[in-house]
């Protein structure tokens, strides 16, 4: 299902362009357009879905697959030796910008601590 609306449903599509680093049936991952470390990778899920407080049970399968694919995708780009973060804003209190599920994954450089 996806969501002309929605920017990243349109990078998953082929409809606008993205830097995609991976992709398979249900998940898609690209740079991010002002990342703020040196690698700074988004991975989604074709399907549109707001944020993680939009999942329900019935996509457990897809959430892990996301969740693999990070963890492959980082390991991909080098990061796995030294490190690296994985982060999903949800709702206005994280400043979520784009509601369309996406773990941002966040490596090169020594992170600070969080929040
Ligand atoms: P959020 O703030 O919702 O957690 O993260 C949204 C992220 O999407 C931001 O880091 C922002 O830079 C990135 N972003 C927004 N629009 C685009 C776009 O059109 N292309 C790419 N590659 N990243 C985008
Ligand atoms: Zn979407």
């Amino acid at each position: 299902v996806t969501d002309p609306n929605c920017i990243f449903c349109r990078i998953a599509a082929g409809e606008i362009p993205g830097d995609i680093v991976y992709q398979d049936n249900q998940v898609v991952a690209f740079r991010d357009i002002q990342p703020v470390a040196p690698t700074h990778v988004l991975v989604i899920p074709r399907e549109h879905i707001a944020s993680v407080s939009a999942l329900n049970p019935s996509q457990a399968q897809l959430a892990g697959a996301l969740l693999l694919a990070a963890g492959a995708i980082a390991e991909q780009e080098g990061l796995s030796e030294a490190g690296y973060r994985i982060v999903t804003n949800t709702g206005p209190a994280a400043g979520q910008t784009v509601f369309h599920l996406h773990l941002h994954i966040l490596g090169g450089r020594q992170l600070g601590t969080m929040g």
